[in-house]
């Protein structure tokens, strides 16, 4: 029987802020205050389905850190949803926002659902019940929810008719990733990954390594995956492999292709959560492949962009001398003693707060727009994305390498610093 315990994401989410309090050596009182969410709220949601019945739903919505502005972050669905996941990503969301110096705080929603399971008409009943759970403690000036894992642009334009029906009156700025027309952004679909690719594109710079010369594995097909290999491609990157569930057993499976993936082809074969139909992929040429058979392809880059603890201490000797880089397109996907093998192997940690800042940032720039009422052109959104990542990936990397730090310690100290010093500008500590 193994006595190791089950891997827990708020604290390795603490253990990463305690190491970096501990470099910035911070008083107890500032400790204890971002160690743990400002509020929390868990909540019952009964929906009635399709057939009559009424099932009940257990739903989260954590605020972590609001000093800096109103806080931010997306809703999940997923079946293994727990509370504790819900505080870490909320924790995430805070430095997230202050390493990209956007002013917003950090926040995370959840729901224990499997999407896959619920008509569209039980979703958009979910949806609203949440909404209606939360609807007095949330608001375009105190806390501003997003899409995540499973949920999408839709699923926000149900859950602002929600707010604006509670509250009367419309208030676009209440939620961010609606659809465009709909008081969403140009841009911002493409956002987290492109993000994550304006920050890959950094780190070959800085390793005097050609986007042409590289080759990339990635785990996740869903919107953040799609779109960073999408521009990853363009700017001349070869994808050799994918992983990522089959439609049919929700299983997942590495589809590998040489010398790269084709993107259209792999998203003919999708569906809407990013499940492959595995024959189909077969019948395109695509080796099918154990699920995390992606880590241990011979490439530079490593794209986790998935879900958390994927690279852990059971796995991380599998990871290839050949990989230069990890971009952590998802939420914590790299486990600590993982992270520390790859700090000593000297890989080149794009750490998933800088990684994928790409989707707050453009959350940020449509609720701006909203608030003028006035919306830009795509060119402009992304070319104000792109300088705001590579200004963030810069100052981190600037600091890495004065300082001597790893890639993570150094976005932390910045994020971090700049959320203590909020809060005692505000004279909370
Ligand atoms: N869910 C995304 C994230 O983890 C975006 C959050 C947002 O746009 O508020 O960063």
């Amino acid at each position: 029987m193994s006595t190791r315990k089950p891997f827990n994401s708020f604290d390795m989410a603490q253990e990463q802020f305690d190491h970096v309090a501990g470099l910035l050596g911070l008083d107890r009182a500032t400790i204890d205050l971002l160690r743990w969410p400002l509020r929390e709220y868990s909540f019952a949601i009964p929906v009635r389905l399709d057939d009559g019945t009424t099932r009940v739903f257990r739903g989260f919505r954590v605020q972590h850190n609001d000093a800096r502005g109103p806080s931010k972050g997306g809703i999940r669905f997923h079946p293994a949803e727990t509370m504790d996941t819900v505080r870490a990503l909320a924790m995430w969301m805070t430095w997230k926002c202050a390493v990209v110096d956007i002013p917003l705080g950090g926040a995370k929603g959840g729901v224990i659902c499997d999407p896959h399971d619920l008509s569209q008409r039980e979703q958009e009943r979910l949806c609203r019940g949440y909404v209606r759970q939360i609807a007095k403690n949330v608001g375009p000036v105190t806390d501003v929810p997003a899409p995540d894992v499973m949920t999408s642009a839709q699923h926000m334009l149900w859950m602002l008719d929600e707010f604006e029906t509670v509250h009367g009156g419309k208030a676009p700025g209440f939620i961010t990733g609606k659809p465009v027309g709909m008081g969403g952004s140009l841009g911002r679909k493409e956002a987290t990954g492109y993000g994550v690719v304006f920050a890959i594109r950094g780190a070959l710079k800085e390793l005097e390594l050609r986007p042409q010369d590289t080759r990339a594995s990635v785990q996740g097909f869903g919107n953040v995956a799609q779109h960073a290999i999408e521009l990853y491609q363009q700017i001349g990157g070869t994808v050799v492999a994918v992983s990522c569930w089959d439609q049919q057993d929700q299983t997942a499976y590495t589809f590998r292709k040489l010398p790269g993936v084709d993107l259209a082809e792999l998203r003919a074969i999708t569906d809407r959560f990013g499940g492959i139909d595995r024959e189909k992929a077969r019948d395109c040429g695509y080796d099918v492949l154990p699920g995390d058979q992606w880590l241990e392809q011979e490439v530079e880059i490593l794209l986790p962009a998935a879900l958390e603890h994927q690279i852990t201490a059971d796995n991380i000797e599998r990871v290839r001398p050949t990989v230069r880089i990890i971009a952590e397109g998802a939420n914590g996907p790299t486990g600590p003693i993982a992270d520390q093998v790859l700090k000593e192997r000297g890989v080149f940690m794009i750490p998933d707060l800088l990684a994928n800042a790409g989707g707050v940032t453009c959350s940020y720039f449509e609720q701006v727009q909203n608030n003028m009422n006035y919306y830009w052109e795509k060119d402009e959104v992304l070319g104000k994305l792109d300088r705001k990542m590579t200004a963030a990936f810069l100052a981190v990397s600037e600091l890495a390498r004065k300082e001597n730090l790893y890639m993570r310690d150094a976005a932390y100290v910045i994020a971090v610093s700049r959320v203590a010093e909020a809060c005692r500008e505000r004279g909370w500590i």
